[in-house]
């Protein structure tokens, strides 16, 4: 099964008399690939360089210790980023406070590097920057497979689609927590434009319609300054056929969110407990069914892909005892050869979707300590909403006995939407009177 490439497409594949043939030519190279890919699936890193933030362990060229000084920047480039600063502006903050790049600092410290540099300008470049944002190795995984060479004759990159990476985790001490890294990635895929005023919402990434599940189009008005910085539905936007306005402006989103958040800081700080446990308790019967289903479909996939296997060999020997074409066996290896590739990317769908269950307390225990951080919030800034936030929902307006009522959705990272059962002050009367039942009794 080693000689079907699963990147190959219908028309990759060679006539069989000519793949005979090139066999032998392509007998070595496959040997070093052999190697190569044991290595990569026993969670050695194939990478020649160590990233930077990294460097080679001393005792063991095969492993990675923190590398301090580079890995301070790391950080640092993680914070601005949360805090709200996108890639240009952080190469810009770099460059000002004279930070070596990764270049400079590599030939700095005598790593092998190589372009040769004749000054250091500490000029920071955005994609760096991205680049550093992008890479899972900085919480402690190993990634490998991300490229492959086209064949033994053309050794060009070609990158390898995610799902099909070979991950590996805990292999060396993380740099970036999980959480925060999450943070950062999603903030990487909703990346936005600044709008034409230059003005950036600081919900940036965050805010989506309720109805057609598109982003909130931010518009800071330029020309006519009665006119207030609001959100609109981009699909909306887009064709008015398309969706309801949604429209809301920054001014009472604002209020809104921070009074929840304002309101889950007192819950967490005067009923820790509670809260704990509601959110362990919340649809965990709708979920541990989930899980059971998930498993099913995971074991019903790789099932299948291992009779693909077989089949495959079938048609491999019927084809060469001559009981079916050449071509026949193109298109039936084509079709295997995705339908297993689709596979693929349902298993991996799956265990990610299980891990996410099975990761629900780590999530809780990290947003409580998150927001702990915060005794009082008093204002709104994009590094709160991001790291306490994964996203909100905005209603579509309505009139309710003509007053205009429009609700939000706030769904906190790893906890989902937040229910106060009673208000604060309830609570309290419930508590006390409780309390008092017991003293009594
Ligand atoms: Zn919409």
């Amino acid at each position: 099964m080693d000689n079907i490439d699963s990147s190959k497409g219908l028309n990759d594949f060679l006539p069989i008399q000519d793949w005979f043939n090139e066999m032998h030519a392509k007998n070595t190279s496959q040997k070093v690939r052999a190697v190569l890919k044991s290595k990569g699936e026993s969670g050695i890193s194939l990478a020649n360089n160590v990233p930077y933030g990294y460097k080679k362990d001393e005792n063991d060229k095969t492993k990675w210790v923190i590398d301090e000084p580079s890995a301070e920047v790391v950080k640092e480039i993680y914070n601005l980023f949360i805090q709200g600063h996108g890639t240009f502006e952080i190469a810009r903050i770099l460059t000002k406070r004279n930070i070596m790049t990764p270049a400079e600092y590599f030939i700095s410290v005598g790593r092998k590097f190589p372009s040769k540099l004749q000054e250091f300008k500490h000029q920071w470049n955005p994609t760096t920057v991205a680049s550093i944002l992008d890479r899972q190795e900085y919480i402690g995984d190993t990634v490998n497979f991300k490229y492959t060479i086209r064949s033994y004759k053309d050794k060009t990159k070609v990158p390898i689609p995610k799902e099909d990476w070979q991950i590996f985790k805990n292999t060396h001490e993380p740099i970036i927590g999980e959480y925060t890294w999450n943070i950062a990635q999603q903030l990487r895929n909703n990346r936005k434009k600044p709008t034409r005023s230059g003005k950036k919402s600081i919900f940036s990434g965050l805010l989506f319609c309720n109805d057609c599940g598109k982003k909130m189009y931010f518009q800071s008005p330029v020309t006519d300054l009665n006119a207030k910085d609001h959100y609109r539905c981009s699909s909306y936007k887009k064709n008015i056929d398309l969706c309801t306005s949604h429209w809301i402006t920054d001014e009472v989103l604002q209020s809104l969110v921070l009074e929840n958040i304002q309101k889950v800081v007192s819950y967490m700080k005067n009923y820790e407990d509670l809260f704990i446990k509601e959110q362990l308790a919340k649809s965990s019967q709708d979920e541990q069914k989930q899980i059971a289903k998930n498993k099913k479909e995971f074991e019903q996939a790789k099932k299948r892909i291992t009779e693909i296997d077989n089949l495959f060999m079938h048609i491999y020997e019927d084809n060469i005892s001559g009981k079916i074409t050449d071509e026949r066996f193109r298109n039936l290896s084509f079709n295997y050869d995705k339908e297993q590739k689709e596979l693929k990317a349902k298993i991996e769908q799956l265990s990610k979707e299980i891990n996410n269950t099975e990761k629900k307390t780590t999530n809780l225990t990290q947003f409580i300590s998150n927001v702990k951080k915060y005794t009082e919030i008093t204002e709104l800034t994009p590094e709160i909403l991001n790291e306490l936030i994964e996203k909100i929902l905005v209603h579509q307006a309505e009139k309710i006995n003509g007053k205009k009522v429009q609700e939000i959705d706030i769904y906190y990272r790893g906890v989902g939407i937040i229910s106060f059962p009673v208000s604060l002050e309830d609570m309290t009367m419930v508590i006390e009177k409780m309390l008092n039942e017991r003293i009594t009794a």
